[in-house]
């Protein structure tokens, strides 16, 4: 049944960890994301966003220096290899398994199902699974068709094509990814963009097996990375953590240092809640993030629907970047970019006791003696210093 016929009941728990949806609400094409434009959008194309593609595939190192010589670039090659193995499995079919479609089954689904009297305990053994292969962090929410994609893109001629999904989902299982510390210390570089290529390649791995597990217990089971929908909502919904002025998800764990995955699902399981955990009031303060972006892609002042082009959905009240900034950054320097990330206060090592104390007062009235205490944190470290193993 499509939206909005099927919306379910809006949680208060939903707005308040950062997803508040408005009566302009539209659900998102993916084929306006804008990694999809610059294969189709005269607007977001140009020489260097084919150079920031032939740069994946060491035809083009286009910048010289620190962070950028052919062995930063052959590291991040190196580390997307898995997920790049996946996601052009099938592209002669027009599938991009993980980026513009789901990833395609490798197992059938088992002919007799296992019967599952308790779902909840059916949740955690599926968290204790997750692990198991490797996810950092793991939470489950119901399958809000507002977040899926009005249509998944053939990759072919970038036009739109249907989703295919099977029929009865009601789960989304949400995997979290910790990315490396020490290399998005590094960010902007080529160097850096392997925390997010290794963390890629897990997550295709993590997901496929995850999804035969369930699969194998007799159960619908979809493998999706950043196809099919959007994952920051569910993410959110799934109680990881809170939606950020960076446009990302922080986490109580890693703060904002980590992808999502996520697996859609039959399988019957109990769901998590959102937590509002105090990044909102947090950011409400803060604007490192935006004062660090060197495009000036992310906003100041509070949340609101505005939007700056076509790459962002219509009618949620939040924090939205102008993509297509953001992006020209990543094509001109032939990599990602996630300085943003880098910066921000909520990125620390939680394994340390002092930082676990700075997360109590970031979260809680004392906001403003954390903002003043986070001081000049996030500092780039330079790449060569990764590579000399300072
Ligand atoms: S990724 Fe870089 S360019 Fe994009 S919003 Fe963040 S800081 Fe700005
Ligand atoms: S840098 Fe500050 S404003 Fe930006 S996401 Fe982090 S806490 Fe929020």
């Amino acid at each position: 049944m499509p939206w909005p016929q099927n919306k379910p009941p809006q949680r208060d728990g939903d707005a308040a960890a950062g997803i508040d949806v408005t009566d302009g609400f539209e659900r998102f094409s993916q084929r306006n994301d804008i990694f999809t434009r610059a294969f189709w959008d005269e607007r977001v194309k140009s020489k260097h966003t084919a150079r920031f593609f032939a740069s994946y595939r060491m035809e083009a190192a286009p910048r010289r220096g620190d962070g950028f010589t052919q062995r930063d670039f052959a590291l991040r090659n190196a580390a997307w290899l898995i997920s790049d193995v996946i996601s052009s499995r099938r592209a002669q079919e027009g599938l991009r398994e993980g980026f513009q479609a789901a990833i395609r089954p490798d197992t059938p689904v088992a002919k007799d199902a296992l019967a599952v009297d308790d779902p909840a305990k059916m949740s955690a053994e599926v968290k204790r699974i997750a692990r198991f292969f490797g996810a950092d962090l793991c939470g489950i929410t119901d399958l809000d068709e507002r977040w899926l994609y009005t249509a998944r893109v053939d990759a072919r001629d970038m036009s739109e094509a249907p989703h295919d999904l099977p029929e009865g989902l009601t789960s989304v299982i949400v995997l979290g990814h910790e990315m490396d510390k020490d290399l998005v210390a590094a960010y902007p570089s080529a160097l850096a963009g392997a925390a997010t290529g290794r963390e890629y390649s897990h997550e295709a791995a993590i997901v496929m097996q995850l999804a035969a597990y369930i699969r194998n217990l007799g159960y619908e089971a979809v493998a999706s990375m950043n196809d099919t929908g959007l994952v920051i909502p569910y993410a959110v919904k799934a109680g990881l953590g809170e939606y950020a002025r960076n446009q990302m998800v922080i986490t109580p764990e890693f703060g904002p240092r980590l992808r999502f995955s996520k697996i859609f699902t039959n399988l019957p399981l109990a769901h998590d809640l959102p937590q509002p955990l105090g990044v909102k009031a947090f950011c409400g303060i803060c604007t490192k993030c935006a004062d660090a972006c060197p495009v000036k892609a992310l906003p100041y002042g509070p949340p609101s629907t505005e939007t700056a082009n076509v790459s962002a959905i219509k009618g949620v009240r939040k924090w939205t970047s102008d993509a297509e900034k953001c992006f020209s950054f990543w094509a001109k320097m032939a990599s990602d970019c996630a300085i943003c990330m880098r910066v921000c206060p909520f990125n620390r090592d939680y394994s340390k006791r002092r930082n676990r104390l700075w997360l109590k007062l970031a979260l809680g009235p004392l906001r403003k003696l954390a903002l003043r205490l986070a001081g000049k944190h996030g500092q780039r470290r330079k790449p060569s210093a990764w590579w000399d193993g300072a």
